[in-house]
């Protein structure tokens, strides 16, 4: 987002996270620790609802105000990540749920009392291909008895409900293979011990990532979202939000880290002058500035593209591909910049190296974006 946008916004999350310094991010690192304290407060603030309407709870603005929300965390050197999914996941249960959905779920998803931040798609076997997920629910009754695996379900821990996608009719029975997928809220504070079992995944960042595995797990027909067969499409409409707000991330944090490099090029003198008179120290910093800008231009579009109701898959995908190869080309040049002390644990630095690193995979990964881009957009062969 352009820096000038949202000013009351982008000032009000920036006091916020001022009082989640370096000191408090790199304790709950080194632990793999939620940190509770500060989604508390983002939410006692009224930032992860910034997407529910008003008839909800909600402040009502668009996404445009969510990405700026989230690109100053980022720029303050704290992670939106724990907690980022609470802003977006409920845009399945708005956009496809029912009325009785919406008034039991979205007012309380507003306050926080109740937290819908697990999303859970992918499994160990399918891997990006999700059409060949095998997770099943079976229609028994009133309930949907489900079994199989998912991986890399981030927030399951921290979460109430959780928006999932299972198979409810085999993908060889299905006419397409995107059909016959469904979305199910499962009620996380009842399953857990009654047919879900949840297991941490230990990564090289503080997400809270994990493993789920489904043993007869029974969930209410009610809970089912939309249609029956047809939660890909609705899962789909979810991803947008999702890469553009992850594209805002990862200006934040390019942001972080050319403010870092530019004020320690200033500061830094060896052979008695600051290093940044180098231009060999100020031209990669310059450049990821450069990057950066027409990265954040990119995502400005595809969220005017959103806001607008209008199709906007193809520049979500192009701003989440930009955007993170900006911050990762930003953080190669901070540590270099700042060299031994790029390492050191107490600069944030290297962890939020370690953060900006994983927008390249997730949500989706970069050759899965010039795929699209490839096949959808310039109409050569799919090659698979
Ligand atoms: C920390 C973390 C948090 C996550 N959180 C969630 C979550 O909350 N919910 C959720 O559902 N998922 C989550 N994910 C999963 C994430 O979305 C996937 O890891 C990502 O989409 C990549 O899928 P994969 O890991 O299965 O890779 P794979 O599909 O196995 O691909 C591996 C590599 O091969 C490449 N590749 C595969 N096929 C092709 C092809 N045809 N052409 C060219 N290249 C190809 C990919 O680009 C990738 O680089 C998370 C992942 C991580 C690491």
């Amino acid at each position: 987002m352009s820096e000038q946008s949202h000013p009351e916004i982008r000032e009000a999350v920036r006091k916020l996270c001022a009082g989640f310094p370096g000191e408090y991010w790199r304790a709950l690192d080194r632990d793999r620790t939620y940190p509770t304290e500060f989604v508390r407060t983002l939410t006692e603030a009224g930032f992860l609802s910034v997407l529910i309407p008003e008839a909800y709870g909600g402040s009502g603005l668009g996404l445009s105000a969510a990405t700026a929300v989230l690109e100053e965390i980022h720029r303050s050197g704290c992670n939106g990540g724990a907690c980022h999914a609470q802003m977006y996941t409920m845009g399945t249960v708005l956009k496809h749920g029912s009325a009785a959905q919406k008034e039991r779920y979205l007012p309380k998803i507003a306050t926080g009392e109740i937290r819908l931040q697990a999303f859970g798609v992918t499994e160990p076997t399918a891997g990006t291909d999700t059409t060949r997920i095998s997770t099943f629910a079976k229609r028994v009754g009133d309930k949907y008895v489900v079994n199989g695996q998912k991986i890399w379900i981030s927030r399951a821990e921290h979460s109430d409900l959780m928006v999932l996608l299972c198979r409810t009719t085999p993908r060889e029975d299905a006419a397409r293979p995107a059909d016959g997928m469904s979305v199910l809220l499962v009620d996380m504070r009842e399953a857990v011990g009654n047919g879900l079992t949840i297991r941490p995944i230990r990564t090289m960042l503080n997400h809270a990532t994990t493993e789920l595995f489904f043993d007869n797990l029974e969930v209410p027909v009610e809970n089912l979202v939309g249609e029956e067969g047809k939660g890909f499409r609705y899962i789909l409409d979810g991803m947008n939000a999702e890469r553009i707000l992850i594209a805002s991330e990862c200006i934040g944090d390019g942001r972080f880290f050319i403010d870092r490099s530019s004020a320690y090029a200033k500061d830094r003198s060896v052979f008695g002058r600051a290093i940044g008179e180098n231009q060999g120290v100020q031209f990669p910093i310059a450049r990821n500035y450069v990057q950066l800008s027409a990265a954040a231009l990119a995502v400005d579009h595809a969220a005017a593209l959103f806001e607008a109701g209008k199709p906007c898959g193809t520049e979500a995908n192009m701003a989440k591909m930009l955007a993170s190869e900006a911050s990762w080309a930003a953080a190669d040049t901070c540590i270099q910049t700042h060299g031994g002390f790029g390492f050191a644990e107490e600069y944030d630095i290297e962890r939020k190296f370690r953060e900006t690193r994983l927008y390249q995979v997730a949500p989706i990964s970069t050759n899965l974006i010039l795929s699209h881009v490839g096949t959808h957009v310039l109409g050569m062969p799919k090659s698979f």
